[in-house]
């Protein structure tokens, strides 16, 4: 049997195999402790990281002191959220978020409002797009963090985070960005951006799992960021336990590699997104794209298909290896938490699909995908007739 088309690029990518040669020599004869100071098998390890720590500074248009390496967004999420509305309880306990976060902001925002923390959670447009007025006028005297995702994981829909990042610095409140999704595949300058904290995720852009970053802004102003686990005082004081070497050399490698190639691969896989989107709406009737076409990540489709159910189409395409958004709870049937944001309905919600392209895929993938897609929708629909 063929291997599936992998087009879930937005749940994890593969390992880039320059990636991967960058990385093997960490797990060998380079094993050495970043934070040994005593020999040269730890002064190894730390060169190597330091490299890394500019090669993901470079990409963010960051300071590499501001680069905190954490296991992934999810973490740096948590580090971010709860370290600032600690650190600036004398200013007040309000935030202000999105409800189409990932669950790694709002899961957290959820536990802070257990012990005081008040939270504005905005609803996005039909487009998935923040309204700013919405945004201007959910900003308090006693508001110390915005946080809003640069690009949304299900719908692909690009934020307008350097209008966010203006109003935020206007207003004096700090801006919190999770770019997993964006990081490596559009322009984001912290500085142009006026972004004062940024997740980042090593495997959403062709790094390995289990390792990320977390930008802390130093200068203009300087982020006072309590740590959340404590420990040896490592990455400045913010984020304790020994660095996970191989992993932090790979995040670099990554980001090099973007770095070079982010504006050509922008287009080849736009393009690619493209010819799907075209391929299943010239096919099929009764589709509708999720979220705004224009702001939106390059490799990202989401669109529903009326009259067929998600889960079932997915179940009936084994050729394709895709998924409906809600990578959260498997167990549950609840339709994602974006799609229900964007006020789409019950029945358009749950025949939604996504589509995530990336680096590796080709065209000849893409028309095979299409194809079975294609077939599959027709399967269902004769099954069961509106
Ligand atoms: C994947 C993802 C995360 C979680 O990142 P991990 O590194 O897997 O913990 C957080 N936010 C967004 C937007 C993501 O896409």
């Amino acid at each position: 049997m063929r291997k599936p088309v992998y087009l879930d690029y937005h749940a994890t990518t593969p390992v880039d195999p320059r990636v991967l040669e960058a990385m093997l020599p960490f797990f060998g004869e380079r094993f050495g402790n970043a934070a040994s100071r005593s020999h040269g098998f730890g002064w190894e390890a730390e060169k190597a990281v330091d490299l890394a720590r500019r090669r993901v500074a470079e990409l963010a248009g960051a300071a590499p002191r501001e680069i905190v390496f954490t296991s992934g967004a999810t973490e740096s999420d948590n580090l971010a959220i709860k370290g600032v509305m600690e650190a600036y309880r004398s200013k007040g306990s309000h935030l202000v978020t999105m409800a189409t976060e990932h669950r790694a902001v709002l899961d957290p925002v959820r536990r802070l409002q257990q012990s005081g923390t008040e939270a504005s959670i905005l609803a996005p447009g039909r487009d998935g797009l923040l309204d700013l007025d919405l945004l201007r006028a959910a900003i308090r005297p006693d508001t110390v963090l915005v946080s809003v995702m640069a690009a949304n994981n299900e719908i692909g829909v690009i934020q307008p985070f350097r209008e966010i990042g203006a109003i935020c610095r206007e207003t004096g409140v700090l801006f919190h960005c999770d770019a997993a999704q964006a990081f490596g595949k559009i322009a984001v300058d912290v500085n142009e951006d006026n972004i004062d904290l940024m997740s980042l995720s090593a495997h959403k852009m062709y790094g390995p799992k289990g390792v990320g970053a977390l930008y802390v802004r130093r200068r203009n102003p300087r982020v006072l960021l309590p740590a959340q686990m404590d420990g040896g005082g490592h990455e400045f004081g913010m984020r304790s336990g020994t660095l996970n070497v191989p992993g932090i050399v790979g995040f670099g490698e990554a980001c090099a590699i973007c770095a070079r190639e982010m504006e050509r691969e922008a287009d080849r896989v736009r393009a690619l997104r493209d010819r799907l989107k075209a391929r299943l709406e010239s096919a099929l009737d009764g589709t509708a794209v999720n979220g705004s076409m224009e702001h939106r990540l390059p490799g990202n489709l989401n669109m529903s298909f009326a009259g067929v159910d998600a889960e079932a189409l997915l179940l009936s395409l084994p050729g394709v290896a895709l998924s409906t958004g809600s990578a959260c709870s498997s167990a549950s049937v609840e339709p994602s938490h974006v799609l229900r944001a964007l006020g789409i309905g019950e029945q358009s919600a749950r025949s939604s699909v996504r589509f995530g392209l990336g680096r590796f895929n080709t065209e000849d993938e893409v028309d095979d995908a299409a194809c079975q897609v294609i077939e599959a929708v027709r399967k269902l629909r004769a099954l069961a007739p509106a």
